[in-house]
C-alpha cells in the first residue's frame, strides 16, 4: 500500500530511520526521535505506549520540587497518545504480530512518520500510518495525523485518545517514580477537551486542550468524545487528525480567563486545515536550516549525523525573556533533571550565538535574572561578588542532588556544587564571546558587564595569597575533571579565573573611556571603585600555573607525583578501556582523568599559549582521558585540529557525533546529550573550518579530513554573513552584507578586506603536507 506521507519522507539525507522495533531500543529511539520548539519537547513515544515506554513532554522552565530533593523538570501529560483497539485486540508492537515497521524522522521538516503492518490473531492485516509534530510555527501547538486501513476485512474499530495523564517523572535513586502535578479542572467544550493543571508546589498551572476530527472518503467528522466505535471497510482508509494546545501560566490566576483565552487560541487552529498547519510548521523549519545547515561533501551516514545533532539543537532554540535556559538533556528526557550546568554556556551557546543571537543572548538573560540568587550564594559561602551553582534549575539556586551514582553504579556523596568553581568563570566567557561575535554593546552595557564584574568581585575574594609563593592560589577546587576532588590550583580553574579578573579590568577601563555616562550608573550601582578594579589586575598577573620543561601543564599541585596509568586497551569506539582491577573510589589516586580538563583549557584559551604547550599537553593528558563524560571528546578532536593531529581530530570527532545516534555512553535514553551537540558543532566549524577568532578578528583556516571534500555553510560575523565553501585548498567566501564598508577577515591567517556581496576565491600558498599534519 502506498505510503500517504510519502511526500514528507523524500531526502535522503534530512532522514533517521528506525527500520524495525527492538524492544529493548525503545527508550533510546524515544530520545532520538524526540520533537519540540524550544518551548515544547516531547519524547518520540510510540502513540500505542507499549510497556516500559517513557512518554516525556516537557515545557522549558517548567521545574517542581515538592516531593524530590531537589527541582525536576516535571514530566507533563501526553498528548501523543492513541489506543485502537478491534474486537478488544489492540493495535500495537507488543500486542499484534507486526509485518513490518518503520518510522522516519524528517529533520529538515521536524516530522515523525511512521508505517507499521500489523496482523491480528485471525490473520486479518491493518495498514496503519501516522505523521506527527511540534509546530515550530505556533510553539503552543501540536498535531498528529493517524491512516489506519483494514485490508482483509471490514471492521470495527475502537478508538480511545485524550490527553494521558498517567505519567510520571523517572525518579532518580532513592526517590521512585514520581508526579509532579495535579489536575485541577478538566471538561469538554465544543468538541474539544480540556485539562488545566498545577505543579505541586503551585509554581505553575498549566492549560491543555486537544480535539480531533475523522475523514472517511474525505468528509469531515468532529468526534464530540475520546471514546467511539467506527465501522471500516476493507481497504478504505480512516484519517484521524488530533490537534494540541499547551500552554503555561502563572500560578494563582485566574483560571475562568485562561480558560476562555486559550480556548480562542485553540479553537481557530482547531478548525484550520491540516494541510496549512503542516506547512506553516516546515516553513518556519526552512528558515532555520537556511541558517544553520552545514553541508559536508562526503559521505551520506556522515551528513544525516551531522544534521542530526544541528536538529536536536534547533528544538532548543527558545526566546523567553531569560525565563528558562537549556538543560544538560534538553526537554528529550530527564537526565539530570532537566538542570542547567556549565554545558549551556561552553559548548551550547557558541552554536546558538552564531546562528540564532537573539536566543544565545536569552541563555545568557537566564542567568542575569538569577543574579541575585548568585549573589546570594556567594555570601552563604563567605565570598564576595557573584557564584553561579554548579546546577540550575529554575530559581537560580543551587540544585545539584546530594547523592549520586558513580561509574561502578554505587551512590556516592557529590561534592561538585560546593568544589566546581569553575562555572562563574565559565559564564563570563560565554558572554564576552557572544559580545564579540554579535558586537551587542546594549546587552553588555545592560547585563553582560554586572555579571562579569561580580564574578571578578567573587574571584578576588576566592583567591588566596600565598606570602612564600608570592602568588594567589585557588585551594580545594574540583576541575572539569571529577575524578580528583578537593585539589589545588587546579589549572582549568585558576586560568579561566585570571581570564575572568583580567578582563574585568580592561572592560571596566574601556566602558570608563567610552561611554562615561553607563559607566558611572553601573560603578554606582555596584559600589565599584577604581581601586577595587585595580587589585583585580594585581591579583590575577599573581595566579599562575605549573608547566614542565617539556610543556606539559600540571592539572593541579601534586599531579605529577600521583600513580601513572596509562590505558593500552580500547573498546571498539577507540575509548580507553581501564583494568577491571582498579576501583572506582581509587581513580582519584592515578593519573587517570574523567574528560578534557587542562585540554579544555587549551582549547578555551588558546592564544594564551604556545603551539608547543598545546601539543605537548594534549599528548600527554589525551593518552590519560577515560571520557566518561560526553562532554570529553569533541573537546579533544578540537585541540587534535589545533594541534595538527588530523587522525585524532577525525576519530575523536566521531565518537562525539555518534554520541546519541549510536547511544555511546549508554544513556541516550535519559535524553540526548546537550553538550555533546554542541561540541560536535564546534568540532567542524572551529576544528576543520578553521574558524578562529583572534584579538576580535575572524580567521579562517581549513584542514578538513581527506574523505571531505568541501564543506558548505554561513557564519553570521557582525551583522554580516559569511557564505563559505571550504577545502585544504580554497576558501570561497562572499559576505552577504546590507552596508557597503569593506569586511576584513583573516584568510589563511592573513588579513584581508573584501567587499560585500561579491564572491571571492583565496588558493592557499603552501599545500597541507602530511608531514605537518598527522593524517
Ligand atoms: C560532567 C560535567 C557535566 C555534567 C552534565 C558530568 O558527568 O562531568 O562536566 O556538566 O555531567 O552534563
Amino acid at each position: 500500500m502506498k505510503n500517504i506521507y510519502s511526500n514528507y519522507i523524500d531526502d535522503d539525507l534530512w532522514l533517521i530511520k528506525e527500520t524495525e522495533w527492538i524492544k529493548q531500543l525503545q527508550n533510546i529511539r524515544e530520545s532520538q526521535l524526540s520533537l519540540g520548539n524550544g518551548y515544547l519537547g516531547t519524547r518520540g513515544v510510540l502513540e500505542e505506549i507499549p510497556s516500559n515506554a517513557l512518554p516525556g513532554t516537557y515545557i522549558s522552565g517548567i521545574y517542581d520540587k515538592m516531593i524530590s530533593q531537589v527541582p525536576e523538570l516535571v514530566n507533563l501529560p501526553n498528548p501523543f497518545n492513541f489506543r485502537f483497539t478491534v474486537k478488544g485486540e489492540k493495535l500495537g508492537l507488543l500486542t499484534m504480530d507486526t509485518i513490518k515497521h518503520k518510522r522516519i524522522l524528517n529533520l529538515k521538516k521536524g516530522l515523525l512518520v511512521r508505517n507499521t503492518l500489523y496482523q491480528n490473531t485471525k490473520k486479518s492485516r491493518f495498514n496503519y500510518q501516522s505523521i506527527r509534530f511540534v509546530s515550530m510555527d505556533n510553539k503552543n501547538i501540536g498535531v498528529m495525523q493517524v491512516a489506519i486501513t483494514p485490508l482483509d476485512d471490514n471492521c470495527e474499530l475502537d478508538i480511545n485518545t485524550g490527553i494521558d495523564t498517567s505519567v510520571y517523572n523517572a525518579g532518580v535513586l532513592t526517590e521512585g517514580r514520581k508526579k509532579h502535578f495535579r489536575i485541577i479542572e478538566l471538561g469538554q467544550q465544543k468538541n474539544a477537551g480540556y485539562l488545566a493543571l498545577e505543579t505541586l508546589g503551585k509554581q505553575h498551572t498549566i492549560i491543555y486542550w486537544a480535539g480531533f476530527y475523522y475523514q472517511i472518503n474525505g468528509k469531515k467528522n468532529y468526534a464530540k468524545d475520546n471514546i467511539f466505535r467506527l465501522k471500516l471497510r476493507k481497504n478504505r482508509t480512516l484519517l484521524l487528525t488530533k490537534i494540541f494546545y499547551l500552554k503555561r501560566f502563572s500560578p494563582n490566576g485566574n483560571l475562568s480567563k485562561y480558560k476562555h483565552e486559550s480556548f480562542k487560541e485553540f479553537y481557530k487552529i482547531f478548525h484550520t486545515k491540516f494541510d496549512f498547519l503542516i506547512n506553516k510548521h516546515i516553513q518556519a523549519w526552512d528558515g532555520l536550516w537556511k541558517k544553520s545547515d552545514i553541508t559536508i561533501e562526503g559521505t551520506a551516514n556522515l551528513q544525516q549525523n551531522l544534521r542530526f545533532n544541528i536538529y536536536h539543537l534547533l528544538i532548543c532554540l527558545h526566546s523567553d525573556d531569560g525565563a528558562s535556559s537549556i538543560g544538560a538533556r534538553t526537554l528529550s528526557g530527564e537526565g539530570y533533571r532537566g538542570h542547567i550546568f556549565w554545558d549551556t554556556e561552553i559548548f551550547m551557546l557558541p552554536f546558538f550565538i552564531f546562528n540564532f543571537p537573539e536566543c544565545a543572548k536569552n541563555m545568557i538573560l537566564y542567568r542575569y535574572r538569577r543574579l541575585n540568587s548568585a549573589r546570594q550564594i556567594a555570601k552563604d559561602n563567605g565570598y564576595k561578588g557573584c557564584q553561579f551553582p554548579w546546577e540550575s534549575a529554575d530559581s537560580g539556586e543551587e540544585t545539584t542532588p546530594g547523592w549520586a551514582k558513580d561509574l561502578d553504579g554505587t551512590i556516592i556523596k557529590i561534592h561538585t556544587h560546593q568544589m566546581e568553581h569553575h562555572i562563574t568563570s565559565d559564564i563570563c566567557y560565554a558572554i564576552y564571546k557572544y559580545y564579540v561575535v554579535t558586537n551587542d554593546e546594549k546587552f553588555m552595557h545592560q547585563y553582560g558587564l554586572e555579571i562579569i564584574f561580580e564574578a571578578a568581585r567573587f574571584w578576588a575574594s576566592r583567591v588566596k595569597f600565598n606570602r612564600k609563593k608570592n602568588k594567589y592560589e585557588i585551594k580545594r577546587v574540583i576541575g572539569p575533571d571529577e575524578f580528583h576532588i578537593a585539589v589545588n590550583n587546579n589549572a582549568f580553574t585558576n586560568m579561566m579565573a585570571k581570564w575572568n579578573l583580567i578582563t574585568a579590568h580592561r572592560l571596566f577601563n574601556q566602558l570608563k573611556n567610552r561611554h562615561p555616562a553607563i559607566f558611572k550608573q553601573l560603578q554606582k550601582k555596584l559600589l565599584l571603585t577604581q581601586r577595587e578594579v585595580s587589585e583585580w589586575k594585581k591579583i590575577a598577573c599573581l595566579i599562575s600555573i605549573n608547566i614542565t620543561k617539556d610543556r606539559v601543564i600540571e592539572q593541579f599541585d601534586g599531579y605529577f607525583k600521583l600513580k601513572k596509568i596509562i590505558p593500552r586497551e580500547t573498546d571498539e569506539n577507540g575509548i580507553p578501556i581501564i583494568s577491571h582491577r582498579l576501583k572506582t573510589v581509587d581513580l582519584n589516586k592515578t593519573q587517570l582523568v574523567k574528560q578534557a580538563d587542562v585540554i579544555m583549557l587549551l582549547y578555551l584559551l588558546s592564544d594564551v599559549f604556545s603551539f608547543e604547550t598545546k601539543k605537548q599537553s594534549y599528548e600527554f593528558y589525551a593518552k590519560r582521558t577515560l571520557h566518561k563524560s560526553s562532554l570529553s571528546p569533541s573537546i579533544h578532536s578540537l585541540m587534535a585540529s589545533k594541534t595538527h593531529n588530523l587522525y585524532e581530530a577525525y576519530h575523536f570527532f566521531n565518537v562525539a557525533l555518534r554520541t546519541d545516534i549510536s547511544n555511546l555512553f549508554g544513556n541516550t535514553k535519559e535524553g540526548i546529550h546537550a553538550a555533546c551537540l554542541g561540541g560536535t558543532w564546534q568540532t567542524v566549524v572551529f576544528g576543520f573550518a578553521g574558524i578562529s577568532i583572534k584579538k576580535e578578528k575572524v580567521n579562517i583556516n581549513p584542514v578538513i579530513p581527506r574523505s571531505w571534500k568541501k564543506i558548505i555553510f554561513s557564519l553570521p560575523w557582525k551583522g554580516n554573513i559569511l557564505k563559505l565553501q571550504l577545502t585544504n585548498e580554497t576558501i570561497m567566501v562572499k559576505a552577504i552584507s546590507r552596508k557597503k564598508k569593506l569586511i576584513e577577515i583573516g584568510i589563511f591567517d592573513r588579513i584581508i578586506n573584501i567587499r560585500p556581496n561579491k564572491n571571492y576565491l583565496f588558493k592557499r600558498k603552501r599545500p597541507i603536507l602530511s608531514a605537518d599534519y598527522h593524517y
